[in-house]
Parts: structure tokens; sequence; C-alpha cells
């Protein structure tokens, strides 16, 4: 393989969207810039595939559109403690979509190809030599140098490994299956939260999504175990748990294809960058609360390319200034803020948060303005504050 300048390894939505906004920051270096994925588009990515239109509108602000089947999203439901609170966005913009993963990432790498990136797919990356002068990579197809890598190969990550980072405090587990919608699924525009299942340190979703033109309903299980509020004791198989659902809502698990995998949360304190090599999307790490990653990983793109176009420019791949880059964007204040508020979420104050999110009409307009890219009105975000003392209140003293 001919050398290049950086080499960006994986080609999901965090490495196709690094190219892309490096390639408008700096349409003169994108031809010095490689991405290396080891399947090919199509391929499969286990994912329920719904993602806040922010990230759309980060890719039309470089004038990248996927136009690949979907199903808008215009309202979010959620389910604890024996109550459901249901709200829509009362401007009917979609704030969202949900895609098949195969589509989505498949329409960006042609996007990516289409503005000259070289993307080289069956290239799996086996091993990574990170030196003081460059980066030596192994890869399925032959040695490829480069001066820097970026790691966008996703929670398995071997270019985490090769810059001798952890596998991270915050991995979580998901599991999930596509299934006919069911009677109490509620209307297709909506993104339905569980978190009735106390013993589970996660919750279960049940999506709307559009496979190969059948409508049906992405449903799964995210379980983030973290220090201290692991389950509630029953340390059952999360597939097992996800058939048992299923049977409680009627539908038959014996047939289903349930699927797992890996996710990995941002963990602020854990470095996302050493010299020569700079974590982006899931490699880094994404939402440890709900496990949302594809929004973040565009984000990610956003605030790497202009980033690496100026490293390339000075050829400086130090990398010292990425944290503080990531810091400064919404994505970094975004992450910082959800991994503060894990142990909240799922920990002792679990009733609490419970009551708020099913109480709070505020709280769910502020989160879907949040998820859409929009700009929170201060009245939402100050009636979703009244709303948490209130549900602290009534959970310490009763009410
Ligand atoms: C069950 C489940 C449901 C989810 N649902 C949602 C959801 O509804 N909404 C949401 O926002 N997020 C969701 N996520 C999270 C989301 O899928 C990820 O956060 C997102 O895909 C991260 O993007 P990425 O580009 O960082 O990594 P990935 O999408 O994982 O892409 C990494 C790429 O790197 C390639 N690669 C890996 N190793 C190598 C190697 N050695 N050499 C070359 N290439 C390599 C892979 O083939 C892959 O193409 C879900 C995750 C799971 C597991």
């Amino acid at each position: 393989m001919d050398d290049a300048a950086l080499a960006i390894v994986g080609a999901g939505p965090a490495g196709l969207a690094t190219a892309l906004f490096l390639a408008r920051a700096a349409p003169t270096l994108a031809d010095r810039v490689v991405v290396l994925e080891k399947a090919r588009h199509p391929r499969e990515k286990i994912c329920a595939g719904a993602i806040g239109a922010r990230a759309d509108r980060l890719l039309a602000s470089i004038d990248v559109r996927l136009e690949v089947p979907s199903v808008l999203v215009r309202g979010l439901a959620v389910a604890a403690a024996g109550r459901e609170l249901s709200v829509r966005d009362d401007r009917g913009a979609p704030i969202g979509r949900v895609v098949r993963r195969e589509e989505h990432d498949a329409a960006l790498a042609d996007a990516a190809r289409a503005r000259g990136v070289r993307l080289i797919e069956d290239a799996q990356v086996t091993a990574v030599e990170i030196g003081a002068r460059g980066v030596t990579l192994t890869t399925s197809r032959g040695e490829l140098r480069a001066l820097a890598v970026v790691g966008a190969d996703g929670v398995g990550s071997i270019v985490r490994r090769a810059m001798g980072l952890g596998r991270g405090r915050l991995v979580a587990r998901a599991a999930e299956v596509d299934t006919l919608p069911v009677a109490s699924d509620g209307p297709r525009d909506v993104l339905r939260f569980d978190l009735e299942d106390r013993t589970l340190a996660g919750y279960g979703w049940d999506f709307p999504t559009i496979v190969g033109g059948r409508a049906l309903v992405c449903r799964g299980l995210y379980e983030i175990p973290v220090d201290g509020i692991e389950g509630g004791g029953e340390r059952v198989d999360l597939g097992e748990r996800l058939a048992r659902r299923l049977a409680r809502l009627g539908i038959e698990p014996a047939g289903a294809r349930i699927k797992r995998f890996a996710e990995r949360g941002l963990d602020p304190a854990e470095a996302t960058a050493t010299p020569r090599a700079l974590l982006v999307g899931e490699a880094a790490g994404i939402d440890p609360v709900l496990g949302e990653g594809i929004a973040q990983a565009i984000e990610y793109g956003a605030a790497a390319g202009p980033y690496l176009a100026r490293c390339l420019a000075d050829g400086r791949f130090d990398f010292e200034g990425w944290r503080a880059a990531i810091a400064r964007t919404r994505l970094g204040f975004d992450l910082a803020a959800r991994a503060r508020a894990l142990p909240f979420v799922y920990g002792r104050t679990r009733p609490a948060i419970e009551r708020w999110v099913v109480s709070s009409e505020h709280l769910a307009v502020a989160g879907m303005r949040w998820f859409a890219g929009d700009r929170v009105p201060r009245r939402r975000l100050a009636g979703a504050a009244v709303a948490l003392a209130r549900a602290a209140i009534a959970e310490r003293w009763g009410g």
C-alpha cells in the first residue's frame, strides 16, 4: 500500500465523518488521507439506528445528505415505575430518524468517496506500531506507513490497544432484535424508552424501524454495569432477559434473532490521544447513559476533521490539544455531563430520576431539542430543574 500522511482505521460514521470534515477543511490534504475498513459496505452494524437530527445537520453543513430509508421521529416516550410520559415536539419537524446502519453507513461511504476520500475496504488492520517518527499499520492487504493514525475502529479498537489504553471503565452491553409491531407500541414516530426493570442498570427500547421496506420495531436492552449499581443481584444473560421482555409483550421469542454487542461510554478521566494517535467515536467513547453514539460519532468527526487539517498543515502530531479541542464543543459538554449523570441515573437516586423523567414534560422537550441539535429554551431548562427538585423531595418525603 502507498504511504499516507494520515491513516484512519474504521469506516463507520466516526471515521468517515473525520475524513469528510478534513476534506472540507483542507481539500488539498484530502488525498494524503486513507481510510482502512475491515469489511465492505454495505456491512452489518448491530445498532438500533436512532439518529438525532443534529447529525444530519452537521453533515448538511458540508453539503452531505444521506437519502436512505428512514422512519422520521417526532416524539419520545418514557415508561418507569408504572407510569408513562409521551411527548411530541410541538413544532412538528422531525427531531431525528431511525435508519438501518447498513444503508446509512454505505451512503456515508459513497459520499466520502465522491469527495475524493481514499477508502480501502476488506483491509483489516491487524497490528499498529506507533513510533516516534510515524506509524506502521499491518493490514490484511499489506503494510501502510503514515505520519499519524486515527482510531475510528469502534468498541474493539486495535488502535486504542496500540496506544496502551485499556478497554475503558464504562463498557456496556446491548442486545437487540427486530420484530413485528404489537398493539402496545404506540405511534410510529415516537422513540420509546423503558426503565421499568430496576434490576437492570440500563433500559429497554422500542424504536420503529424499516427493514427491506417492512415496518418493524427494533427492541433491545442496554446495560452498563457501574461500580456498586450492577443489577439487583439477578445476573442473567442479556439475550435471555430480552427474550423475557419479548414474551411479556406477547412476542414469541423463539424465532427472533437476538444480536448482541458491546458499547464504550466515554470516561472523561481517560486519555483519547497520545503522540501520533488519536481516537474518535466509540474507540474514544460515546454516551454512557443511553449508549447513543451515531450522532456523537459524526460530531467527533466534525471536530477531528479541522483539528487534523491543522496538525497536517503544521506537521505537528503530538495531539496534545485534542482533549481541549473536544472539551470546547457541544459534544464534549454533552459527553462529560452524561458521564457525570451516570451514577445518579442508575444508582441509588434512580427512583427519583424515574419520577422526574415520567413527570416532566419540560425535561422531555429539552431532551428532544438537544437530540435534534436545537437551542434548548431556558424556560424548559428551568421547568425541568423545578421538576427534578419536586421529584427528589417527593421521593425523600413521599408524595
Ligand atoms: C445494540 C446496539 C444498539 C445501538 N443503538 C443506537 C442507536 O439507536 N442510536 C445511536 O446513536 N447509537 C446506537 N448504538 C451505538 C452506535 O452503534 C455506535 O456508537 C456507533 O456505531 C459508533 O460509531 P463509530 O464510527 O465510532 O464505530 P463503528 O460504527 O463501530 O465503526 C467502526 C468501524 O471500524 C471497522 N473496524 C473495526 N476494527 C477494524 C480493524 N481492525 N481494521 C479495519 N477496520 C476496523 C468496523 O468494521 C466498523 O466499520 C447502538 C449500539 C448497539 C451495540
